[in-house]
């Protein structure tokens, strides 16, 4: 049987986009009511690509430490793939980014390889059935969970609810895990 996978989305997860992006314009990105995704106007984002090597360097969200510690846990547990899954702007426009992420994912989290979507309508195509993708936006969990994914949703910002969604989830599959272990101990 193939291992499965554990995603980590970077800007909304791992990444504080919105942080960098208040302190860079001087006004928080807002929420847009129609698909739950905090967004900036063209001129903003006109602006932000003025920025240079914006992804690289992000600020880390508050709580990620927690959050990639569990995955990990995934990885070095139950012996899961743990990759980051981001996706590119949405018109190409950013040409460093790619490697911008990489270099950020580099500086903070070695050990975990990134994966591209490349677009984030793109991101269900990485997702086998049982597979978990932990990220921000609506849409990606929804396609996820069609995919036949577990997809663990970060609202409103905050990693909180998301570390406990998947410290409960992990610690179900390691009571499994243990359990199968004893059983074939005692075969
Ligand atoms: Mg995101």
């Amino acid at each position: 049987m193939s291992r499965n996978t554990i995603y980590l989305d970077m800007d909304g997860v791992c990444a504080d986009w919105d942080r960098a992006a208040e302190a860079f314009l001087g006004i928080p990105p807002r929420l847009n009511p129609i698909n739950g995704n905090y967004t900036v106007t063209e001129v903003e984002w006109n602006r932000l690509k003025e920025a240079g090597h914006f992804y690289r360097d992000l600020p880390l969200m508050p709580g990620v430490d927690q959050l990639v510690d569990l995955a990990r846990q995934y990885r070095d547990i139950l012996g899961w793939n743990l990759f980051f899954l981001t996706a590119i702007p949405s018109k190409n426009d950013v040409p460093e980014a790619f490697s911008d992420k990489v270099l950020w994912a580099q500086e903070h989290f070695p050990d975990i390889e990134v994966h591209f979507g490349p677009y984030a309508v793109d991101k269900y195509k990485h997702c086998r059935p049982g597979d978990i993708l932990v990220d921000d936006r609506r849409s990606n969990c929804e396609q996820w969970t069609a995919a036949g994914g577990l997809a663990v949703k970060v609202n409103d910002r905050s990693l909180t609810g998301a570390i406990a969604a998947l410290r409960e989830d992990l610690a179900k599959r390691v009571s499994l895990k243990n359990l199968r272990d004893l059983s074939l101990d005692l075969v």
